[in-house]
Formats: C-alpha cells, structure tokens, sequence
C-alpha cells in the first residue's frame, strides 16, 4: 500500500477528532476538541475547522493527499450532507463541501461512522483477512457496517450495515427511529440498564446505574443482570443470523461499550447464534470481540480516504 499519508476526521456527538494517517494505519499526527453538539451548526463547524487548522498547522500535512470522514448518521454521500441525530445544529449540513474549502480542495470521502469502523476492522483489526464481515458498535446506540466480497460496503449514501435499526421483536417497544423493536431499542448500553432496572437490579453504592456496572452484577452472578444481558445477546445475535442469511458474511465483530463486556456478552450470544443462524451456510459464523480502540474512527476514515485515492473513479462526491 501506498505509504504517504492521508488526514481523517472521525466526528461523533461527543468529541471531534482529527489525525493525519500513514498508510500502515498508524497515527502520525493528531488534534482533538469537544462536540458543541447543543450549538447552532456554524459553531459546530468552527469546531471541526479548529481541528483542521491544527492539523494542516503540523510540518507533515504537506504530505496529505486525501481527506476520510466518518461521522454519525446518517450520512449523505450522494450529497456530501449529514444529519446527526445527537447533533441537532447539523440537519442536511454541507460537511464535504466546507471541509474541503477549509483544507484547499483535497479529495474528501464520507461515511457513516459504523461504516467506519468496519473498514478500521477490516484493514487492521478483527475482521482482516475476512472478505464477508459485519462490524458492530454496540455502546449508546447500535450501529454497524459490512464487508463484501473483500470490500467495504458504504451503500449509496454512506450507511450500510445499520444493523441497530433492524426489528427483531414485530411487536416490541417502540424505537426513536419510528419503528418498533429494533436490535438497538433492545441490546444497546441504556436500554440493558434499563431493563434490568426495571426488572429490580439496584445500581451499587456508588450509583453507578450504567450497562458496564450491570456487567458487573452479571459477572458476580446477579440472575436480572444476568438476563438483562441475555436479552440482548439474544437480539444481537437474531440481528447478526439474518443478516449472513442475506449476504453470507463469515464474522460478526463487536465492539463498543457493550463489547467490552467480555462472556457475560460473548457467551450468550454464541448460545443464541446457534438457535437463529440455522441453515447449512451460517453454521459456522464467527463472533469475536472488535481489535481496534478508540482510534478505530479515525483509522476507517483513513481507510476509505485511501481507497477512495486508489480508485477515484468510485468518489461518490
Ligand atoms: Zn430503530
């Protein structure tokens, strides 16, 4: 692989992070702010061109030749927009076309930040060497991306591989998105603190109420935390059967929060894996826990920065 360099934005409702990437996916300079996700949208984007300015300010950025965003969704890469749903000043915003006047025109790719990470697993992490992948982050939300036949799949616009928004329970609760019992609304950190709250599980004396705390008690062998944990294995694991029933993928990567939850995750879901994923070709799917930290966005935006400049004929913007 070509090893000059390229710069990633990795933009999430919490922080905007920047770096310039070599082509090993290592860092080799980096910038970093919070999110003014409460803020109007220029003030958003003021923050991102600060990042920017500290990266194009490094003696390295004259050997950027293209620009990766991963960013959270949705995305538009038909039209360079994005609409964050936990950055309410961003609805349609121009990101592309205004990262690309603030670093002087360099090639910019955007995808969903699922889609990110999945190409972060993909060049460098869990799922390498794999030509049929889904790559999840199961933490705040759900969110996901997919490999196919060696590829990264952004889809049209840049979402691919939502894998939080898919119904497994027809007539379960209802979900911010507008649809009812989708994987996220089930197995995403808040909503297994939820139930298990729900179901008489009491945070410690520390109050920590959080879905990591209830892997703990489910670690020290609390039955609600236990099957608070289950409940999602089971809707991660009727998610990730259908979805190498349609495409064939081979491995499903977890990362996040939640995949940090070690076997009190990991071993249920396999056990569920076996009652959903049930014909001949799936039987033998992997599931392993996601390679890459915290890094994985900025590294998947790089990755598709990269591949965007080996083949510009695919530039979607
Ligand atoms: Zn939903």
């Amino acid at each position: 692989m070509h090893t000059d360099l390229v710069a990633a934005l990795d933009i999430g409702g919490t922080k905007i992070a920047g770096a310039l990437v070599d082509g090993h996916g290592r860092i080799q300079a980096r910038a970093q702010c919070l999110t003014p996700a409460r803020e109007d949208g220029e003030t958003i984007m003021r923050a991102v061109e600060q990042v920017l300015a500290e990266l194009t300010a490094s003696p390295l950025w004259g050997r950027a030749t293209a620009l990766g965003i991963g960013s959270a969704g949705p995305v538009d890469a038909t039209t360079g927009t994005v609409s964050p749903v936990n950055v309410p000043g961003w609805r349609d915003f121009p990101l592309v076309a205004r990262v690309r006047a603030a670093v002087g025109g360099l090639p910019v790719e955007l995808i969903g930040d699922g889609v990110a990470i999945t190409a972060a697993e993909h060049w460098q992490g869990a799922a390498r060497g794999h030509d049929n992948a889904l790559c999840m982050v199961v933490s705040t939300g759900v969110g996901g991306g997919l490999v196919l036949n060696g590829r990264l799949h952004p889809g049209p616009t840049g979402n691919a591989g939502h894998i939080g928004h898919i119904s497994v329970d027809l007539d379960g609760d209802l979900c911010p998105c507008g649809a009812r019992g989708c994987v996220e609304r089930i197995a995403s950190g808040p909503n297994i603190a939820r139930r298990a709250i729900e179901n008489g599980w009491q945070a410690g004396p520390d109050g920590d109420g959080s879905a990591a705390a209830v892997a703990a008690a489910a670690r020290s062998g609390d039955p609600v935390a236990i099957a608070s944990f289950k409940r999602a294995a089971q809707a991660l694991a009727a998610g990730i059967a259908a979805t190498a029933t349609l495409v064939e993928i081979d491995i499903a990567v977890i990362g996040g929060g939640v995949g940090k939850a070690g076997d009190v995750l990991f071993a249920p879901l396999r056990k569920a894996l076996g009652d959903y994923a049930t014909l001949s070709f799936v039987q033998r799917l992997a599931v392993e826990p996601a390679q890459m930290g915290t890094d994985a966005g900025l590294v998947g935006a790089a990755a598709a920065a990269l591949a965007r400049r080996a083949d510009p004929a695919a530039a979607r913007v």
